[in-house]
């Protein structure tokens, strides 16, 4: 149609089949099945365990240029290929996308499920709770911060003897027991004790006392709402709290580490380590002090035993979609899950595709696809998407700044093959950082109604110069799955591409050699510049034996550089790392090049004020 309708109108207008349908069309069976409703259902991790020996299926990471307000449309394209190979080109294939917050959905950017006539449906139910993961992560991460508090305020009103009575109860028959999750305190402090009543009194107040640096609480509260009113709070202003005041606040729960934990575990005994192992404060000696020491490691993962599984969906066109997780990507990886792929990959099999999502541009999302998640899932990808527009790289180019409210320049919206090929230099970069990877690229160039034949020739000239394997003009958010047709095929031939698979880099350098190897190989820095918090972090972390993690840089997606407006493919700049945080749990280092915003704001005018229902139909409007 043209116009192509709005992205809610065309995803009401398209019946979804049962969920049952699509599982049973990837062999699911039903015992690993747990529906919620008739168009969602979890897919149990005991899938994994029963398709073991099949082999894994062809693994794609889609990545995009670097971002602008004009829109890639990355998820769009992912949902478009897929459409493509699963309904048009007959093979087994399965999308993998993180699932949106509620925060963009409601304030500025909307949802995230891809767009036109490829998306991920019911569009309503995947943008909104979906199957309340992102809930339980606020309920676990929330737990935690709760749990701080109260300790530190009792072991400050409590003697060491009573403290350990309370911590350590006598039972019924009068003897005191150790909570299993203890007992891996014991062992951290080097106690090897099992019965509480062999404790020596000092043994006792060492157990007992986490003795939490209150200014050293690097745990947040977290709300999955753009409330920008408390990202600074003072807690415990209560009478009962005896005066115990203390300076936090909140952060988007996507933000969470929990988030982070939940995307990069392998299985449940792997989340529990990880969650157990989050270190929240810093003891005044100098300790960290983790989710274990607070008795908490259990607990959360209880707390997040559904979450683990990803959710099944489906596209417009009935191919099937695992949603799940949807970790920031600054403070955090930016991609879904190792689970859904894992599972997905081997629902697939030999001949089958998987094809998962990486956040913001290739500089930021795929690298951290490329270090971080394989590192973790020991999965290695067998080709790279890069999706491009024509508006885009015209902004790279030099093209005008986009205001919000007023009427796209012209320069966007008529023919400049000179602008769009100076902006081509991004797309260049992009695509030789992911070939330095080992894998073959291809250039999805999603074509806009506005775009001419000779701008998009320009691109896919500039996709070639810079060593792609092919690149290909896509029009599936104009006709779905048919419009990426030609990229489907691309793709497939990819991915019989011999792929020799490397990191960018070992996890044995130290902490400032793994940071200038992505500055300088992936942004193209001169040089890196360390100010003292980070010096004083990075000799922190050393000592405590972190070093060995691998890095996730928190850098602005809207230029190689640190500076956003610096577009198209600056390098030699001095890059600055101003902080460094640790995500242990979730296993990596967060070198910070910018302030970061963790808990982001509404705008004058939010996504929400289109947003409504009809209460005859249910009909929901705006989305
Ligand atoms: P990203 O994943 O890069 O953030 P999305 O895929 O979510 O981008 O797309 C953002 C918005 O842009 C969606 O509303 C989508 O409908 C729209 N969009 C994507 N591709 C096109 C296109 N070729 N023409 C018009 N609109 C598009």
């Amino acid at each position: 149609k043209d116009p192509v309708p709005s992205d809610i109108e065309i995803a009401q207008s398209v019946p979804t089949v049962p969920i049952s349908k699509i599982a049973e069309q990837l062999g699911i069976p039903a015992e690993h099945l747990e529906p919620y409703g008739t168009t969602k259902a979890k897919v149990r991790l005991s899938a994994l365990k029963h398709l073991a020996e099949r082999p894994d299926g062809k693994y794609v990471v889609v990545g995009g240029i670097t971002p602008t307000p004009l829109g890639e449309g990355k998820s769009t394209t992912t949902v478009g290929v897929c459409q493509a190979l699963g309904a048009h080109l007959g093979k087994k294939v399965v999308t993998v996308i993180r699932q949106p917050s509620q925060g963009p959905t409601f304030g500025i950017k909307g949802g995230a499920a891809g767009g036109g006539y490829s998306q991920v449906v019911p569009m309503e139910e995947m943008n909104l709770h979906l199957t309340g993961d992102i809930h339980s992560i606020t309920a676990a991460n929330n737990l935690l911060a709760a749990a701080i508090d109260a300790r530190m305020f009792h072991e400050a009103t409590q003697s060491d003897k009573a403290l350990f009575g309370r911590l350590c109860p006598a039972g019924r028959d009068g003897k005191r027991a150790f909570a299993p999750v203890m007992l891996r305190r014991l062992r951290k402090l080097d106690i090897p004790k099992t019965d509480p009543d062999e404790l020596t009194p000092e043994e006792q107040g060492r157990f007992a006392r986490l003795d939490i640096d209150p200014e050293a609480i690097t745990w947040r509260r977290v709300l999955d709402t753009n409330d920008r009113f408390l990202r600074s709070i003072t807690t415990g202003q209560a009478p009962t709290e005896k005066g115990m005041t203390r300076e936090t606040g909140f952060d988007i729960t996507v933000s969470s580490e929990i988030m982070a934990v939940l995307a990069l575990t392998t299985c449940l005994a792997d989340m529990r380590e990880r969650l157990g192992a989050m270190v929240v404060a810093n003891s005044r000696a100098g300790e960290p002090v983790t989710a274990d020491d607070l008795g908490l490691g259990g607990a959360l993962t209880v707390l997040m035993k559904d979450a683990i599984s990803p959710t099944l969906m489906q596209t417009l066109e009935e191919t099937p979609v695992l949603v799940h997780a949807g970790p920031f990507a600054n403070i955090a990886t930016g991609n879904s899950s190792v689970v859904a792929d894992a599972v997905a990959l081997k629902l697939v099999g030999a001949d089958g595709f998987v094809v998962t999502e990486a956040g913001f541009g290739a500089d930021i999302g795929m690298e951290k696809f490329m270090n971080i998640k394989c590192r973790y899932s020991g999965l290695t990808p067998s080709a790279a998407i890069i999706v491009a527009t024509v508006r885009a790289l015209k902004m790279h180019g030099g093209g005008p700044p986009v205001v919000a409210g007023k009427p796209l320049d012209n320069a966007y919206r008529s023919e400049n093959v000179e602008l769009v090929m100076a902006g081509a230099v991004n797309l260049q970069r992009h695509v030789a950082n992911a070939r330095a990877y080992g894998v073959p690229v291809v250039v999805a160039i999603n074509k806009f109604a506005s775009d001419s034949p000779a701008e998009l020739a320009a691109v896919r000239a500039a996709a070639m110069e810079a060593g792609a394997f092919d690149a290909v003009v896509c029009w599936h958010h104009a006709r779905g799955g048919e419009g990426a047709a030609d990229l489907g095929k691309a793709l497939a031939a990819a991915c019989e591409q011999p792929a020799k698979f490397r990191f960018l880099y070992p996890l044995e350098l130290s902490i400032k050699e793994k940071i200038e190897i992505i500055a300088k190989e992936t942004y193209k820095a001169g040089s890196v510049e360390y100010l003292p918090q980070a010096e004083k972090q990075i000799e922190l972390y050393t000592r405590m034996g972190f070093a060995g993690l691998p890095i996730c840089m928190a850098k602005t997606q809207y230029s190689f550089s640190d500076v956003a407006e610096k577009k198209g493919a600056p390098s030699g700049f001095v890059l600055p790392i101003r902080d460094v945080r640790a995500s242990v749990g979730a296993g990596f280092l967060v070198p910070l090049v910018g302030t970061m915003v963790m808990m982001p704001g509404l705008p004058t005018r939010p996504c929400f004020y289109e947003i409504d229902i009809d209460p005859e139909t249910e009909r929901i409007v705006g989305l």
